[in-house]
């Protein structure tokens, strides 16, 4: 289908596609297996400038927009979706600063995240708070000029390889989740720690670790916003974030189409090509569509974000629910197409139905993307 595209869009989709198939590609399975952070891929991705895709130009990047954040996600994600969340994961982290900081902030932060010389991470989840995300336990106390953090963040992707963590900590209890605040924490800090590093089933190329904060003191400056607007701040940042996970699933789901297509006219069965049968032919037929179904979502969300629609916390929802469903169906289907092979780890495509389905659960899993879109669609019916 033609997006109509802008000769930059175009040229944003080519380089992450270059770098996908000729850097990403060759070395997705050695970092599955090894699950070491891929600083390699990391440099070249900086290289090519695809960091600067969400910081505004005036803190060096090249202009924030969710659009062009989107395909390069899409790109990447197509040869490994583990590699991409690296990626990804700075831009979820950054966001916070970008919407909510202040100018000293952006000043300090956000040119060394646009060139990639820094990775961000973003930290809200804990043992006992996953998506109940208002039941976080990690505190924040003002101590004069500083505030001192206690507490324990878990499942953070770039977690300890990352220099830049937006992390949500409760300021005041008894407000519930009023009483969230937004902080910035820099590697390195004093009473900040890194724990376990997770063992996981997909984007095995990702890190992905706990934050542990033991009294510690960070300078009052790094508040973002007011105390009490963390949650806010959190909601704000997903509604410009879930695009680019849903792309990230799209990316997945089109890799894996492709490889299937691909093997489905190599394997041949009763003297013919399996893409001959019928049976595999309409499978195709629905992952295709699927994916072009979830493609024109996130790149209409996207748009309606980048031309300054704050309301968008419904269409966002829908675009990371359905194209992460896709992604999942699709690489289940495509590994079906791929038959006992699909099953063996010395075929590529296993990976893509393991990576799909974290798309399925992070940044609020699908259950509460349904909450969120059905709430809003009750709501806008009482109008
Ligand atoms: C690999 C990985 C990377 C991650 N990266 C980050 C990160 O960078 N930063 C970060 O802060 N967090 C991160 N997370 C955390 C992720 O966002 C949470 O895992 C997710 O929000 C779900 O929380 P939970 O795991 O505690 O599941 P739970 O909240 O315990 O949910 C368990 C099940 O109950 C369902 N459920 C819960 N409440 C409801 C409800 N009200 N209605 C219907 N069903 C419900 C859920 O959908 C799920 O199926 C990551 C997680 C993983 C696995």
């Amino acid at each position: 289908m033609d997006y109509l595209l802008t000769d930059e869009q175009k040229m944003i989709q080519e380089l992450a596609r270059k770098i996908a198939e000729e850097k990403i590609r060759p070395v997705a399975a050695k970092y599955d297996q090894s699950e070491e952070f891929p600083w390699d891929i990391i440099k070249v991705i900086a290289a090519s400038d695809l960091f600067g895709l969400f910081i505004p130009e005036q803190y060096g990047g090249m202009g924030v927009s969710v659009l062009n954040l989107c395909l390069a996600t899409e790109e990447l994600s197509r040869a490994c979706g583990g590699i991409a969340v690296c990626y990804a994961a700075s831009a979820l982290g950054t966001f916070p600063i970008v919407l909510f900081g202040n100018e000293e902030q952006k000043k300090k932060y956000l040119p060394d995240l646009a060139k990639g010389k820094k990775l961000a991470a973003f930290g809200i989840t804990e043992p006992e708070a996953g998506s109940d995300a208002s039941a976080i336990k990690t505190t924040a106390r003002k101590d004069g000029n500083h505030y001192i953090l206690n507490g324990l963040k878990h499942f953070i992707t770039n977690g300890g390889d990352a220099e830049v963590y937006t992390v949500i900590a409760m300021t005041d209890k008894t407000k519930g989740a009023r009483g969230g605040s937004a902080f910035i924490v820099e590697k390195g800090t004093p009473g900040f720690t890194f724990g376990k590093k997770e063992d996981k089933f997909g984007i095995r190329a990702s890190s992905t670790r706990e934050l542990i904060f033991t009294d510690c003191k960070i300078p009052k400056e790094n508040l973002l916003s007011r105390e009490g607007t963390g949650f806010i701040v959190t909601m704000k940042t997903f509604d410009i974030s879930r695009p680019g996970v849903a792309a990230q699933a799209l990316g997945i789901a089109q890799g894996a189409l492709d490889l299937a297509v691909k093997y489905a006219k190599e394997r041949r069965q009763f003297g013919k090509a399996i893409s001959s049968f019928q049976g595999i032919q309409w499978m195709i037929a629905d992952m295709a569509t699927e994916i072009e179904a979830a493609r024109s979502l996130i790149y209409a969300v996207a748009r309606m974000v980048d031309a300054g629609r704050t309301d968008a916390s419904k269409e966002s929802a829908m675009a990371k629910m359905y194209a992460s469903d896709v992604a999942m169906k699709v690489s289940t289907d495509a590994l079906q197409i791929f038959g006992g092979y699909g099953y063996m780890r010395d075929y590529p495509i296993e990976k893509y139905m393991r990576d799909a389905k974290i798309t399925q659960i992070y940044e609020g899993t699908n259950q509460i993307q349904r909450n969120i879109i059905a709430l809003q669609v009750i709501k806008e019916s009482a109008k």
